[in-house]
């Protein structure tokens, strides 16, 4: 069994998964993803399966796959948008994904971006370390309003956070319970939401209903001047070149983002020259105790699907 393994935080993090990788029987080749489809197609074909980031497994990729030899596709995250699913269930390719073990990472990252911003940290660490003494006024987060679009395993627990912070806690979610009883103000529509929060937070998978669900009319029209976006989700959630116009002209506070269209950044990224945007290079889920549980899910997974085939 010839596996390939392109996850870097995978790859990068000491801890049990990796042990239990090298226990399995296989011959394991490490490529430093995330790979672009001229990156894999010519070498996919050598693998029986892949562990993989956000690798572009797309339609043309998987077919030249299996004219080679690949069989499994276990996915190390929760996100799957960067593979042709459709594609792979054509080619009879099982796809495995992670959920349910890295939503506490994500969550405290949220949090640390938030706070980050509005008490000035970024700024005030440079700041320091070149020897100068800039007192900045910040915010509270206290009694503002977040909401939050999308309430599963991760916006569940930034909801939790966000009630021990003080923060009013409205969620829009349509395809998820939540009880009345919850401490939580749930809304029926994106709108009613984008109306009354001070601070969003993205927390939806990225597919064809929720790209660019944070769109023109949303900027434009709907989320309340001054508000603050949060995305650990997917770059394409929001519309990038509205976006910048509304940080420029102060309608947007701030842009917190983990997640970025392109990744890694490019040279031409114009995010990374609007002053009022904080950039993390997709870490949200990368913590010492997230890739641990992560990797294990994700090599588990491939050991399970061969061993149902
Ligand atoms: P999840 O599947 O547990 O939750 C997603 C929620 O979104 C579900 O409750 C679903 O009902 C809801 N949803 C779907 N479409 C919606 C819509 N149109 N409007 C409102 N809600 C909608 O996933 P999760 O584990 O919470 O992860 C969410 C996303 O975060 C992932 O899809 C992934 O893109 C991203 N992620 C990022 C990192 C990171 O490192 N930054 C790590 C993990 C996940």
């Amino acid at each position: 069994m010839k596996v390939l393994l392109t996850s870097t935080s995978f790859q990068d993090t000491p801890g049990k998964h990796q042990k239990l990788l090298e226990e399995q029987a296989y011959e394991i080749d490490r490529l430093r993803g995330p790979l672009t489809e001229a990156e894999i197609i010519d070498v996919i074909g050598k693998y029986d399966a892949i562990i993989c980031g956000d690798d572009e497994l797309n339609r043309k990729v998987l077919t030249k796959a299996v004219e080679g030899n690949l069989k499994y596709i276990s996915k190390y995250g929760v996100g799957l948008d960067k593979i042709d699913l459709e594609a792979a269930k054509t080619l009879n390719i099982p796809v495995t994904n992670c959920p349910g073990v890295n939503q506490v990472s994500v969550a405290e990252h949220v949090f640390a971006l938030l706070l980050s911003f509005s008490r000035n940290i970024h700024h005030e660490y440079n700041i320091t370390k070149s020897g100068g003494w800039k007192r900045m006024t910040g915010s509270e987060i206290h009694g503002k309003t977040m909401g939050i679009i999308g309430y599963g395993a991760i916006g569940k627990e930034v909801a939790k956070r966000a009630l021990c912070f003080g923060l009013e806690t409205v969620i829009y979610d349509p395809y998820a319970e939540i009880t009345t009883d919850s401490k939580y103000r749930k809304v029926d529509t994106l709108t009613e939401l984008l109306e009354i929060a001070d601070i969003i937070s993205l927390h939806v998978p990225l597919n064809k209903e929720t790209h660019h669900i944070i769109g023109e009319n949303e900027i434009k029209n709907l989320i309340k001047q001054g508000a603050i976006i949060i995305n650990t989700s997917r770059g394409p959630l929001v519309d990038k070149n509205v976006l910048i116009q509304s940080l420029k002209n102060g309608k947007i506070k701030g842009y917190l983002t983990d997640v970025l269209d392109i990744e890694p950044i490019s040279k031409e990224e114009p995010l990374k020259d609007v002053e009022n945007v904080l950039i993390t290079p997709h870490i949200g889920s990368r913590t010492n105790e997230s890739v641990e549980r992560q990797g294990t899910m994700a090599v588990n997974n491939l050991i399970e699907m061969i061993k149902n085939k």
